[in-house]
């Protein structure tokens, strides 16, 4: 399994994420379209255990899905990236 690694639009944060498969998912959710500005969003699901941030911090911040559970979602405080 190799590492893959990335950074935020201004490069403040950088991560290391390990997949185990490449599988992903396009969501064409209301959710999904309003925070990509797009029809849908795509998403890769890694366990928490294999996404490191290697540079910087996040902000996070809180919302509740249709199905009552909490999301939090991250970003980089400088350019927003998520
Ligand atoms: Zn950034
Ligand atoms: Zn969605």
């Amino acid at each position: 399994m190799t590492a893959d690694h990335g950074k935020c639009h201004c490069g403040q944060v950088e991560w290391e994420v390990k997949l185990e498969d490449r599988a992903h998912i396009l969501c064409h959710c209301d959710t999904c379209k309003q925070l990509g500005g797009g029809t849908y969003s795509l998403n890769q699901i890694v366990p928490k255990d294999n996404l490191k941030i290697t540079k910087g911090k996040l902000n996070t911040y809180t919302y509740y899905g249709d199905s009552g559970k909490p999301v939090n979602c991250y970003y980089c405080p400088n350019c927003t990236s998520q």
